[in-house]
Parts: structure tokens; sequence; C-alpha cells
């Protein structure tokens, strides 16, 4: 069924009575060609980039929950290319070419509004660091405008801009940066991918992988056994605990990332507003709610929640920057587990044992990654070769030393991104 506003017109005159499900609910069959682990972003994505661009439909997505119960469901939805750093600045603006055009590729309205990013910068220091990354975005063929402090008090006038501590200098704007409703793009995929034949199947739980002689043959799940040539492993937060069902250990450490949304307001912030000299970023939903979050809860865990001293020093950065949403009452939070890598950026790699495959390490920025991942990771699984943009993915990276994306691999760190 394809969406359309004759479409809407139609069933609303005919009370609604003639939506069909989204996407089937099929039984797992024996074997697949290519079985994706995980439904979130990724693994949808990609199921959808397979059938799509590789017209390989012999696919099957396996999801223990729901599809998008993840953190595809549970980020604070900022989309944007403004990396700094060779390798991910080629994937993000890869990526976010393929958000422009989205909604048309899947015939989904996933919300994408392109309402501009701001960086905010507290010091002379800070803004040559933004220069520079304004540069890189420019040579990349994105977009960046360096804003002095009037620039931004034109922008969002109600900023603390004279705060003693941390006043603001100014701001990096990201005018093709913005947000898209999370949930949709799951649901958007998720159609696509099942309308061109793939089997995307929830509740199946994947407990095993089947290894025989150095080669992948399928896995173990909580409904049966499947067989599969191929196995892509793409479940975030869940990463190591998955790939060690193939005796892999993945540079990867599982940390919780809280968010937080307010009762709806009027609008109110027209951006996605970040904030220099703590990690803080704010946006305002389509349904009004002041969207925010800040930085990892700092211990490694696989609870989807977090702990109150964040929630403390987020909103403590909020009301430093913008004193009037201490008026906004706090409606909900939550959190989400996210697969940290050493450098910061992604694995999205073959392993050792042939036919399985390996999408990870999104850390706290994957959301914005989800059709460049997709596409990309599909590349890879249909011809084993990988996409030129995301080809410093290695994930020997860490083994060998070459090709880290962060030089030192202190640990993630956005400002070296
Ligand atoms: C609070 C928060 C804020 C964030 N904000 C942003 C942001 O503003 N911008 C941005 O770009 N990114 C953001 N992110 C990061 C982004 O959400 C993630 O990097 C990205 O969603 C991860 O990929 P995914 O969507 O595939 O993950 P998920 O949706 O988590 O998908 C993985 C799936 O694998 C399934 N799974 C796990 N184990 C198994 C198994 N054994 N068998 C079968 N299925 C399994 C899980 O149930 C899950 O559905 C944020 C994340 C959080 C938590």
């Amino acid at each position: 069924m394809r969406y359309s506003g004759l479409r809407v017109l139609t069933e609303g005159l005919r009370g609604n009575t003639g939506w069909k499900p989204a996407w089937r609910d099929p039984d797992p069959r024996p074997e697949y060609d290519i079985v994706i682990i995980g439904g979130g972003g990724h693994g949808l994505a990609t199921a959808f980039y397979l059938a799509q661009e590789h017209k390989l439909r012999n696919v099957a997505v396996l999801e223990k929950g729901y599809l998008g119960g993840g953190n595809i469901g549970r980020n604070t939805t900022i989309v944007r290319a403004n990396y700094l750093l060779d390798g991910n600045s080629q994937f993000y603006s890869h990526s976010l070419k393929l958000w422009e055009k989205l909604e048309t590729t899947l015939n989904y309205n996933v919300m994408h509004s392109q309402r501009g990013i701001i960086n905010l910068f507290h010091s002379d220091g800070q803004r040559d660091a933004y220069a520079r990354r304004g540069n890189a975005m420019i040579n990349q063929g994105d977009d960046a405008i360096l804003l002095d402090r009037d620039g931004v008090r034109r922008m969002i006038p109600y900023l603390d801009f004279d705060q003693t501590r941390f006043p603001i200098y100014g701001g990096l704007y990201h005018p093709r940066g913005g947000t898209a409703r999370h949930d949709a793009v799951a649901w958007g995929y998720a159609r696509g991918a099942d309308r061109r034949g793939v089997d995307l199947i929830q509740n199946c739980e994947v407990t095993g992988i089947d290894i025989e002689g150095g080669r992948v043959t399928g896995v173990q799940t909580s409904r049966g056994a499947i067989r599969a040539k191929k196995v892509g492993i793409v479940v975030a937060g869940r990463s190591s605990q998955v790939a060690a069902m193939a005796g892999m250990r993945l540079p990867i450490e599982s940390h919780i990332l809280q968010a937080f949304v307010t009762e709806g307001l009027k609008p109110v912030i027209d951006n996605v507003i970040t904030y220099g000299m703590g990690h803080f970023y704010i946006s305002q939903s389509d349904k009004g709610g002041l969207v925010f979050g800040g930085d990892l809860d700092f211990y490694a865990s696989y609870a989807a929640r977090g702990n109150l001293p964040m929630a403390e020093h987020v909103v403590e950065a909020g009301m430093t920057l913008m004193p009037m949403i201490g008026k906004a009452r706090m409606l909900r939070s939550w959190g989400g587990i996210m697969d940290m890598s050493p450098d910061g950026s992604p694995i999205i790699d073959r392993t050792h044992i042939d036919g399985l495959y390996v999408n990870c390490g999104w850390c706290y920025g994957g959301f914005k990654a989800v059709p460049g991942s997709g596409h990309c990771f599909a590349h890879l699984l249909a011809t084993d070769k990988p996409h030129p943009a995301a080809e410093r993915y290695r994930l020997d990276r860490f083994t060998t030393g070459r090709g880290l994306m962060d030089e030192e691999s202190t640990g993630s760190q956005h400002n070296l991104h």
C-alpha cells in the first residue's frame, strides 16, 4: 500500500477502514541467504538496502523484542554531518545525503527536519577548534557557518550569554543538521524492507551462532535453529554478548546514556543547540517537549536506565545555559545501552569467521548514522567489499593500531570526532 495525501483523504472519508498493517508478522523459515541479528535502526536499514539496492530478498531480521524497542526508539534524534576526522567526515556526509531523500526513498514520513544545529563555544581556543572543524566540513562539501556572539544572539536570544563562568563567545552553525522522528525511522525502514520480501521476525532472540570449519552456517534462536549463508551482527549495546556467541571478543564496552523530555510547550527552541562547556544538547520535539541529554553515566552496564547523579548534572548544565527551562516540568527520562568503541568510531567489517559480519561501535551517535550504516553494511554483505564511505571502519584497527580514528584512542570524546 502506497501512502499519499490522496490516500489519507480517501481513508478519512471511509472511516479509516482500509489501512493494512505496515509489515507482516511471519514465522521464521528454516533457511535464509542472509540473517541480520537485531531489529534496530541499523539492522532494519541494512535489510532495506539489501533488498532495494542489491535485490537480495531471501533475508531475515531477527529481533529479540519488538522492532524499534532499542536505542532507535530512545535517542535524542539529532541528525548531523559535522565530523572532523578523515573517515568519519566522509561517512556522515554520505549518511546525511541519504537522510535528505529518505522520505521519498521509503514513501514514509520520518519527520526529518533540517532546522539547523548550533554548537556553542566559550573560549578563544574552542572557537579555533570549531573554525577548524567548520573548514573540514566545508572541504567535505557540507555546510558550516562560524557565528560570533551577536550572530548567535540573533538566532537564540534566550540563552544566558553573560554567565560569569562560561560566557558564550559564538557558535558553529550547521544549517543542514536537525532532527527526525526516531521510531518512524525504524517503522519506515521496516515497512520498506517487508514490502520487498524481507522477513522481520520479532520475539526471536538469537542464543547461539553456528560455525563449522571456520564458516558460519546459521543461528540458534528462541524460535528454533535457522540456517544462513551469511550472518550480520547489528545489536548495538549487546554487540559484545552476541559476538561472544561466535567466540569473539569485541573492543566494545556497553554504557548507559540517558535522555530527558519535558511537558509539551509552545514552540520556543527552533534549532538544536549544544553547550560547549558541558555535554548538554537540546531541541524541541514536534509535540512540544524539550528533548535533551548529556554525557554517559560512566559505568559499564546492560541496564537500559540511568542514575540520578547524571540526571542532576544534565539539568544543571541546562539551567546554566538557558535558565528559562527551570520553569518547565520534566515529564520522562530513560536510558539506552551504548556500544562504545575505544576510538569513538564505528566498525563495519567482516570478521575472521567466513560469512560473519559485524556492525557496531556507534557510541552515542548512531541515530544519524542509520541510513549510511545500513547502506554501507548492505554493500559489504552483498559484495564482500567495503563501501568507499566506510572503508576506514575496519575491525583490525584495534589490534594493529593502524587506522585508529582518534590517534590517542583515549575513548569516545565527542569533541575529537
Ligand atoms: C539516550 C540516547 C540518546 C541518543 N541520542 C542520539 C542522537 O541525538 N543522535 C544520534 O545520532 N545518536 C544518538 N544516540 C545513539 C543511537 O540511538 C544509537 O547509536 C543507535 O540507535 C544504535 O543502533 P540501532 O538503532 O541499531 O540500535 P538498537 O535500536 O538498540 O537495535 C539493536 C537491536 O538488537 C536487538 N538485539 C540485541 N540482542 C539480540 C539478540 N541476541 N537477538 C536478537 N536481537 C537482539 C535489540 O533488542 C535491539 O532492538 C542516542 C542513544 C541514546 C540511548
